[in-house]
């Protein structure tokens, strides 16, 4: 369920930022799921509806993407693409350095109706 928690920093980094600039309500959010973070878009969107309630971003629509992983492999000094599952190099066998961002959820953009409706 660590989902929730990734999902609590994605709501809290939007309230943050549309607080100030009067939005009200966010309609739509999208976010890239980390390949290491084994975080679907079924549980992102169900993670999102628990922690979005009672803030602006509640009812908004969650688009996720996972995103595709890359690390780098100092064997092959070559960017690989690894199995998340074990995060060894295709070619090599050697053990792949992934990006930090690949094991969370990453904020891409969002929507929101501005102060200047209603
Ligand atoms: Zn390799």
């Amino acid at each position: 369920m660590h989902e929730l928690g990734l999902m609590e920093r994605i709501v809290a980094l939007i309230v943050r930022d549309a607080t100030p600039r009067g939005i009200r309500r966010v309609t739509d959010v999208s976010v890239a799921l980390g390949a290491v973070s084994h975080v679907t878009p079924e549980a992102a969107r169900s993670a999102f509806e628990i922690v979005s309630a009672g803030t602006i971003c509640q009812g908004a629509r969650l688009h996720a993407k996972p995103e595709p992983l890359e690390g780098w492999c100092p064997r092959c000094r070559a960017t690989r693409r690894p199995d998340p599952g074990d995060l060894s190099c295709p070619r090599c066998g050697g053990a792949v350095e992934v990006p930090e961002g690949a094991s969370g959820i990453r904020l891409l953009s969002y929507e929101g109706e501005g102060p200047e409706e209603g």
